[in-house]
């Protein structure tokens, strides 16, 4: 049997109110480890590259390598994570993604819909099936440790029910990502601003789209699983699992070690096991 399509696997989830993971990788390491959890594990799992992390480890060598674990019956695709402009998502598409992320969220609602309708159009003309998403509403921009919440993350910025339906109807876009109290990067040192179900759930009965749930990394497990009963379908984690990779990584390369393929073992190990985890609870197992 052909593996399922993106779409597929995403509509899947979506009917049983689970969702699939979401992770961001800029070395082949991270994608060994990403590889190794969805074995284990038995879930799709989808690898997403920013414009900075994809300047660094390119969408055709990031394609590469996930069709070789695909080929050993791995569910892997691959994401172009927020793209900023109509070139760089052409250029994606041409490389070969299963979807892309279209982040016209910090102009005005019209300059987002129409990158976002040329971009629906270029890929539907690409002759593959590749999922485009949306971003409305700001929810900060960098994957890091924050010190305090980045401006203009407030409560009176999150998505309303109004906009996303517009959005939805007038892009013609597959999947959506509101701002829903989430934010990119983690807080150094205090606990996040907490999610919004209740949101996601007018957003999703209003547009019907599978939501996408950005920056993740930091939230309570509560809050996320509330958010996937309420109609989010893939969640993306940056941080975490950038902090996991550092963390392991020093560790590991604190001894005499010099073999990169021993030293990076227990690094790729412990990056697994947190994505395992994660994995689990985003499909409520
Ligand atoms: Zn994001």
């Amino acid at each position: 049997m052909p593996m399922q399509t993106l779409r597929e696997a995403v509509s899947q989830a979506k009917a049983q109110k689970n969702a699939i993971g979401h992770f961001n990788i800029s070395d082949s390491n991270q994608l060994k480890a990403l590889a190794l959890a969805a074995q284990e594990t038995g879930f799709p799992v989808i690898v997403g590259l920013s414009e900075g992390e994809r300047e660094y480890f390119p969408l055709v060598h990031a394609r590469s390598v996930i069709d070789a674990y695909r080929a050993d019956g791995i569910r892997m695709y691959l994401n172009a994570d927020h793209t900023y402009s109509l070139e760089k998502a052409k250029s994606a598409i041409d490389a070969g993604v299963d979807s892309i992320v279209v982040d016209g969220a910090k102009g005005g609602m019209v300059e987002n819909i129409s990158m976002v309708q040329s971009v629906v159009a270029y890929a539907r003309q690409s002759g593959r099936d590749v999922v485009v998403e949306g971003e409305l509403g700001y929810i900060g921009q960098s994957s890091k440790l924050h010190d305090e919440l980045p401006e203009g993350v407030t409560l009176e910025n999150l998505t309303t029910v109004e906009d996303a339906q517009k959005f939805s109807v007038e892009s013609g876009v597959d999947c959506l990502a509101p701002a829903v109290g989430n934010i990119h990067g983690m807080l150094k040192n205090a606990a996040e601003p907490r999610l919004h179900p209740e949101r996601v759930a007018e957003i999703a009965d209003a547009t019907r789209l599978p939501l996408v749930l950005h920056g993740a990394s930091g939230n309570t497990e509560d809050d996320v699983r509330a958010c996937i009963a309420s109609g989010v379908t893939i969640v993306h984690i940056n941080t975490e699992l950038r902090v996991a990779y550092r963390d392991a990584l020093r560790s590991s390369v604190a001894g005499d070690e010099v073999a990169p393929y021993k030293f990076l073992l227990p690094v790729v190990e412990s990056m697994k096991t947190y994505v395992v985890g994660k994995l689990r609870l985003f499909d409520g197992k």
